[in-house]
């Protein structure tokens, strides 16, 4: 190869290796480039990187210090829990009583000292042991008083008690006498929070209290005896004073003698209702006071209280009205000496405190039970009504209403007291409603059985198919309407004379005129009169508060139109009676006077000397031969000696009572076969407890002390037997005899 060549060749190989270097730089410059961009973006990436290593460092930082801070946080709540704990239990170290948990299996999670000290000396006891055996060794080592159970029985009965939640306390009683009472109360997760409570001294002090409590009720008792001993023997002496009294007012005096006369009379009677009062409170108070249940009717017994105080209202010119429910029987087990007396309360206030209008008795009654009514029995007036301030302890004892309208009133306050005692007794309830000025309404509910009936007229049939009827009282005339309806009788009621004659020519069969004696425009008996003239044999009824001395006052007027008497307020069972005997056309047969031989034989057990010669000055005017008997025993001699043809006896008489005695005279009855004598009881009082169960005892009457002429007169003339000569000729009056 020439030197040419090698030229050519060299500038080739040197030019292809200045394009490599060119190239070489171009790709160094490149890979500069990208380095360089690598570079910053390294460099870029390092910032960031300690930017964020920055931030974690400081967060870093932050969250030490938050943990710091958690930390102290913790601790201090760590030491706060200790300490509230260490209060909480160095409390239940504090309190004497015992304070234990346990947890869900019944082991004791902790227990305070006083709970613990109960078991010292067994260390058995401590956190972990099991309630079972807590029980045991209370019971076996004689810690716990567990007679009359056995200690198996005790451990038993004390497990399943805790086995019911909630679980029932307990009081037991510790080895040393104190008394602790056991408070266990299941927790939230299962374990059982116990507290040992305990209360000796509030045992102790009960107790100490039931001992002046019992205390207390003895000497009130002994009071109350006392009290109720005092008024009994008060009550005798005061029996003779206004017994006496009577009589005197009968004799010869000059009006100013008879003035005298009537004010012993008047103010003994007025002491005895005081005293009778407070012997009633003194028993209640006693607990002497015993319910004696039996048959009788509700009807006749309001009835007969009403006609007590007739008197009194028709002085005032007040009406006593009767609405007994027509669907409800009338007979029923119950006391009715008690169910007596509280009528007499509530219908005596009711008349002295109205001036003018109405006392309205009202009874309904709803079957709870077969055989049971409850009965509401209120008594309205009109009269001057309570305020309202008083009527909250109206049923309190000495509670009076104290302003102008009531100073007038007299009374002891005892009366509403006793009206409520008694009917809590007979388990029932006392209400009043009242308005001042307008009037009050109180009433009673008691639940009683019903009594079988045994009035024979119940089968017979009323007659009469339309009635008229006259009254001027609304309320009078609507009950007298709506029983009638209820018998099935068509009525027409007037409010006046005129209005009844005007309606009988109009109305063409009416075959009962009921009327009332007193109407606005004219006398029932000028109406009677009348209406006999316009429709002769129309049968009339009359009636009237006081119906005896109408019918003595007309004796000789023969106004056969008049069918008889009711005595107001009317009883239905009189009404109905009434109005069935009309049915029955009886022939008239003018009944003579029974013309008796011999004189009718009485006997009279009484042993107060005083007493007894008031009953003889009363009976001294009576055909009859009387016989005294000092007491019981005397009394069942001379009624097998004399056979007296009726018998008073005394209830409380010494060496045998009259209850007794009666027992003993229907004994002999008994026995002989002879009939039976009919015996009226004198009681002291009629709601005296020694009063009570005496028509039980055998006794078919009784009267109440201080003795009533009249009373016990009619009571002898009802008695009389058809062989005897009439005690009484002149103005006897069935009609009273019979109601009484
Ligand atoms: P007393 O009638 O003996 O005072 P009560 O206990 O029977 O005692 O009655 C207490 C008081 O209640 C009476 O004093 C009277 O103020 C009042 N009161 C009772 N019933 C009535 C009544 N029907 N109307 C107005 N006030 C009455």
């Amino acid at each position: 190869m020439n030197l040419a060549e090698k030229l050519v060749m060299e500038r080739r190989a040197r030019l292809a290796a200045e394009r490599m270097l060119d190239q070489k730089q171009r790709e160094l410059f490149a890979a500069n480039q990208k380095l360089a961009l690598h570079a910053r973006s390294l460099s870029d990436q390092i910032v960031e990187q300690r930017q964020v290593v920055q931030v974690v460092r400081s967060e870093a930082a932050a969250l030490k210090g938050e943990n710091t801070r958690f930390q102290s946080d913790l601790e201090r709540a760590h030491s706060a829990a200790v300490m509230a704990e260490r209060r909480l239990w160095d409390s239940f170290e504090t309190i004497k009583d015992g304070f234990a948990v346990f947890d869900p299996n019944l082991n004791l999670v902790a227990a305070n000292r006083s709970y613990l000290s109960l078991f010292d000396g067994l260390p058995e006891v401590r956190p972990g042991v099991g309630y079972q055996t807590i029980l045991r060794l209370a019971a076996e080592e004689g810690l716990i008083e567990i007679a009359p159970l056995s200690a198996e029985e005790w451990c038993l009965d004390m497990l399943k008690r805790w086995l019911v939640n909630p679980i029932e306390s307990r009081v037991v009683q510790l080895y040393n006498g104190e008394y602790v009472k056991l408070i266990d109360r299941r927790a939230r997760d299962g374990d059982t929070v116990c507290l040992a409570y305990n209360i000796t001294e509030t045992i102790m002090r009960e107790a100490e209290l039931q001992e002046a409590q019992a205390t207390a009720e003895a000497a009130n008792r002994a009071k109350s005896a006392f009290l109720a001993n005092m008024s009994h023997e008060i009550r005798t002496p005061m029996n003779g004073v206004v017994g006496m009294a009577e009589l005197l007012c009968e004799t010869p005096l000059t009006e100013e003698q008879k003035l005298y006369a009537e004010t012993i009379r008047s103010s003994g009677e007025a002491l005895l209702v005081i005293i009778n009062d407070v012997l009633d409170y003194s028993k209640i108070e006693a607990q002497k006071l015993v319910l004696y249940p039996e048959p009788f009717d509700l009807e006749r017994c309001i009835h007969e209280v009403t006609m007590l105080l007739q008197p009194r209202a028709h002085a005032k010119g007040i009406e006593l009205l009767i609405d007994f429910d027509i669907f409800l029987p009338t007979r029923f087990v119950g006391d009715p000496g008690r169910i007596r007396q509280v009528l007499t309360n509530l219908i005596g206030n009711a008349v002295k405190f109205t001036e003018k209008g109405h006392v309205l008795i009202r009874v309904v009654g709803f079957e709870m039970a077969p055989g049971m009514r409850d009965l509401r029995v209120t008594v309205e007036d009109t009269g001057i009504g309570i305020p309202g301030k008083y009527l909250e302890h109206i049923f309190g004892e000495f509670n009076q209403v104290e302003d102008q309208s009531n100073r007038k009133f007299e009374g002891t306050g005892l009366g509403l007291a006793i009206t409520k005692q008694l009917i809590d007794l007979m388990e029932g309830e006392v209400w009043v409603d009242s308005e001042e000025g307008a009037g009050s309404s109180f009433g009673f509910k008691l639940s009683l059985p019903v009594a079988e009936d045994t009035d024979e007229m119940e089968a017979a049939p009323i007659l009469p198919r339309s009635a008229l009827i006259v009254d001027d009282q609304i309320i009078n005339r609507s009950v007298l309407e709506r029983q009638l309806k209820t018998y099935g009788l068509d009525v027409v009621a007037c409010r006046s004379g005129a209005e009844a004659l005007a309606a009988l020519g109009t109305t063409p069969a009416i075959d009962v005129v009921l009327t009332d004696c007193q109407l606005p425009d004219m006398d029932g008996i000028v109406l009677a009169v009348r209406i006999a003239s316009i429709a002769p044999g129309v049968p009339i009824l009359l009636f009237a508060p006081n119906p005896g001395e109408i019918r003595a006052a007309m004796a000789e007027a023969d106004l056969a139109c008049i069918a008889g008497f009711l005595q107001k307020p009317i009883l239905r069972s009189d009404l109905v009676r009434r109005l069935k005997a009309l049915a029955v056309p009886a022939p008239v047969v003018v009944e003579a006077a029974p013309v008796g031989v011999r004189t009718m034989r009485v006997l009279a057990a009484e042993d107060n000397r005083t007493n007894q010669l008031v009953f003889r000055k009363m009976v001294k005017e009576l055909d009859i031969e009387l016989l005294i008997a000092n007491n019981g025993v005397e009394a069942v001699e001379l009624y097998q000696s004399f056979c007296p043809d009726m018998i008073f006896m005394d209830i409380s008489m010494p060496e045998m009572d009259g209850r007794d005695a009666t027992r003993a005279i229907r004994a002999i009855e008994a026995e002989s076969g002879s009939p039976r004598v009919p015996v009226v009881a004198l009681t002291a009082h009629a709601m005296d407890g020694d009063a009570d169960g005496i028509l039980a005892a055998g006794l078919d009457f009784y009267l109440t002390k201080p003795l009533r002429k009249a009373l016990i007169c009619e009571r002898i003339v009802a008695l009389c037997p058809p062989d005897a000569r009439k005690p009484r000729s002149s103005d006897v009056d069935e009609d009273l005899a019979e109601a009484g």
